[in-house]
Parts: structure tokens; sequence; C-alpha cells
């Protein structure tokens, strides 16, 4: 396949999570871990929720406005991570920044319909559409491995 084509394919993926975005619409609920980011450059404004059981990333919920990228990403990103363990979780985080920094990456590591945003690195002015929603994605996982939400009795 030549790259023409390749890049074709990407911007199909792309358009399709942006027009049938998964895991759309916020939920009721206290044990979900939720973050709002803005992207004041380009208009974006999403919130994630994310439900953490055992390690394992069980439920990914995401809402918001913005350009194709962010919200594309934003559905990529939901449907990427849902399944895996939080650990797993880091590697494609770091693996997909890298990625669309234009920087070495594992090209062999699973991360789904993520692939498609490499051309990204061509476009730095859009970076942080491409990593909004994985940026909350990281502030969660933080919030999760830094801080136990467990009720702690007296
Ligand atoms: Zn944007």
């Amino acid at each position: 396949m030549s790259y023409g084509n390749l890049e074709t394919l990407y911007r199909q993926v792309i358009m399709d999570h942006y027009k049938n975005p998964r895991n759309k619409g916020l939920k009721d609920g206290d044990d979900f871990y939720k973050i709002h980011l803005k992207n004041p450059t380009c208009g974006d404004d999403i919130t994630i929720q994310v439900k953490i059981d055992n390690g394992m990333i069980t439920d990914v919920y995401q809402d918001g406005t913005g350009c194709s990228i962010s919200m594309s990403a934003a559905s990529v990103m939901s449907e990427t991570i849902k399944g895996k363990t939080v650990e797993e979780a880091f590697k494609i985080l770091d693996n997909y920044l890298n990625m669309v920094k234009g920087e070495k990456f594992d090209a062999e590591l699973e991360m789904g319909d993520a692939i498609v945003y490499q051309g990204v690195a061509q476009f730095p002015a859009r970076f942080k559409c491409a990593t909004i929603a994985w940026k909350a994605l990281a502030q969660v996982m933080d919030e999760h491995n830094g801080n136990c939400t467990c009720d702690h009795e007296e």
C-alpha cells in the first residue's frame, strides 16, 4: 500500500470515530474517575469517565465538543484502553505520545485504531488535539495510582 492510500485509510478511520463516537455520553455514579480538560487554542473541551476495578479499566465514557481530531481521538482512546490494565494503558499512552510527537515508537504494540494518528507528527499544531483525551486518561491513572479512593474506616 502506498503512503497516499494509507493516509486515506487513516483519514476514514478518524472520520468514522468522529461521526460515530464510541462510549460517548457521561454516566451517573461516583465510582468513576472523572477528568475535564480544555484546549483553548482549538476550543476542544473533553470530559472522560473511567472505572478501574482491581487495576483493570472496566469502563470508559467520554463527552465533549471540539475538532474532528480531538473528538475522534477521545473515541479511539476509550475503545483502545477499555479492558486493559492500568499498566498496559500507560504503555499504550507512552507509545501513542511518542508516535504523535514523531519520535521513535513501538509499532508492534497493540494500539487498536490509535495507530492511525501517526500522521499527526507532521502537524505539530494538532498535537494538543490528538492528545487531550489521552492526557485526561493519564491524569485519571495518576490519580488512581497515587490516591486510594477506598473508604478508610477509623
Ligand atoms: Zn482540536
